[in-house]
């Protein structure tokens, strides 16, 4: 099927008030404009060189997320156009990304990505260090970025119930959160959970941001 046909079919299935990132790392740019042609304006890459060389020759109006784990030395890559950065796990990084979203003159939303998965390579904090970040001096002190939800990765398992666990888990976390009063850089609004194999899922557990990639460019080799 056609990269448009596949979006179209996803966006049938996405609950209201869904935002779907097309996850086009690794693929090419024609791919990216036969989404964009489609209609789609949210695309979600894994490396911050990739995505800067992508969007310097695609259209303007593009919102580039950072979905991968970012390593705070590439961050001036991206700094001046991301959107949103869904995957930073310590406060060395933000405080990286703080820096330079001042240097460009920005605010730069990201999201905290938790860890709830059962396998030992995923990346993220875990919840007391969230709550801990969040609470830090050296964190309220930070102006140029803004924490606007929390991004997480199930398990990679045929397990259904395993997968909904942990996005309940991470589901009750963000409400709970959302239940406090951080300095006026947390806004919590996105809970960025689901890709291919699990959105359904995702979607259920309250979910209101979505990264697909397979579904929509195919397999990446
Ligand atoms: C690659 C990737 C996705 C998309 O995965 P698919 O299974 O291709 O939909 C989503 N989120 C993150 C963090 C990824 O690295």
């Amino acid at each position: 099927m056609s990269i448009a046909k596949n979006l179209q079919k996803i966006k049938e299935t996405l609950q209201e008030g869904v935002e779907l990132v097309a996850v086009s790392k690794t693929k090419p740019s024609s791919d990216i404009e036969e989404a964009y042609a489609a209609g789609q304006r949210v695309f979600g890459e894994n490396r911050p060189q990739e995505m800067k060389g992508k969007a310097e020759e695609l259209p303007k109006d593009i919102e580039w997320h950072m979905i991968g784990h970012l390593q705070s030395k590439k961050t001036k890559y991206i700094a001046p156009f991301v959107s949103l950065i869904h995957s930073v796990d310590k406060l060395s990084l933000l405080q990286e990304i703080n820096k330079r979203a001042a240097q460009n003159e920005r605010v730069i939303n990201v999201l905290l990505q938790v860890y709830i998965s059962k396998e030992e390579s995923k990346y993220g904090m875990d919840e007391s260090e969230v709550v801990e970040l969040l609470s830090s001096e050296e964190f309220n002190a930070l102006q140029n970025i803004k924490v606007v939800g929390l991004m997480g990765m199930a398990t990679n398992t045929d397990n259904e119930a395993t997968i909904r666990n942990e996005f309940k888990g991470l589901k009750t976390f963000f409400d709970s959160l959302t239940q406090n009063n951080y300095s006026k850089n947390v806004e919590l609004t996105i809970l960025s959970t689901g890709m291919s194999g699990d959105y359904h899922i995702a979607m259920e557990e309250g979910s209101n941001m979505v990264r697909i990639g397979s579904s929509i460019f195919g397999s990446r080799g």
